[in-house]
């Protein structure tokens, strides 16, 4: 099954896609992580994507579209893939439509207005890459699953919140209608879209995800 989970920063495709890569048995990718692995690593690409990491604003579609072809390239995504955090923009959408379109679209849908709280909220675990909310912590700096040091990520200072919300809107919502067959360059005809709610517990949004695809 290859798979996309679109929706704002903050809806949880990560968490989601923890589970439900797991439960099909596909690779979970993710641009965001590739990015900050990237950085981490001081790789030409990584050296490259920090400033608009930083600055909270994509990264240009050429070096995302060039990384996402390399990784879709390797065998274990022989059987499909959960990509999460890509596309974001409709370029990105048709470049990977020419290079293995997604079967289905989940669109994780959660107001703005519950957007900025979660980000805000959210801490990373910098071992095992797990992200919790504080308001579920016991002790906001170590993670409840492996016992690693949590952070929060640079661009989830309110700061940079705003100018990630406005790239969602600009440049990622019309993937909606992309997606949904409506957009005039698109590559393939069908409806690949389903939405579902992320503004509920996490277990709901995974039961609800798990019956869409069935
Ligand atoms: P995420 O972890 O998905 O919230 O992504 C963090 C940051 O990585 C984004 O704010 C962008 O700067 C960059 N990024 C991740 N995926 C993409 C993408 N598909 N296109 C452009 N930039 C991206």
């Amino acid at each position: 099954m290859k798979l996309i989970f679109l929706g704002p920063p903050g809806a949880g495709k990560g968490t989601q896609a923890v589970g439900v890569s797991a439960h099909l048995g596909v690779p979970h990718i993710s641009t965001g992580d590739m990015f900050r692995m990237a950085i981490k690593n001081q790789t030409p690409t990584g050296l490259e994507a920090k400033r608009y990491l930083d600055a909270g604003q994509l990264v240009p579609d050429s070096v995302t579209i060039a990384m996402v072809r390399e990784r879709l390239g390797m065998d274990d995504c022989a059987n499909g893939y959960l990509l999460d955090g890509f596309p974001r923009t409709v370029d990105q959408a048709i470049a990977l439509d020419q290079i293995s379109a997604p079967d289905t679209v989940i669109d994780i849908f959660v107001p703005d207005e519950r957007l900025q709280s979660r980000l805000t909220g959210r801490r990373v675990c910098g071992k095992c890459q797990g992200t919790f909310h504080i308001s579920k912590l016991d002790d906001e700096h170590t993670c409840p699953i492996c016992g690693g040091e949590l952070y929060q990520r640079n661009d989830d200072k309110p700061e940079t919140i705003a100018t990630r919300l406005q790239a969602y809107h600009e440049q990622t919502e019309p993937l909606i209608d992309y997606y949904k067959g409506n957009d005039k360059r698109r590559v393939v005809e069908e409806n690949r879209l389903k939405t579902v709610d992320g503004d509920c517990k996490p277990e709901d949004v995974f039961k609800a995800i798990l019956a869409t695809l069935e």
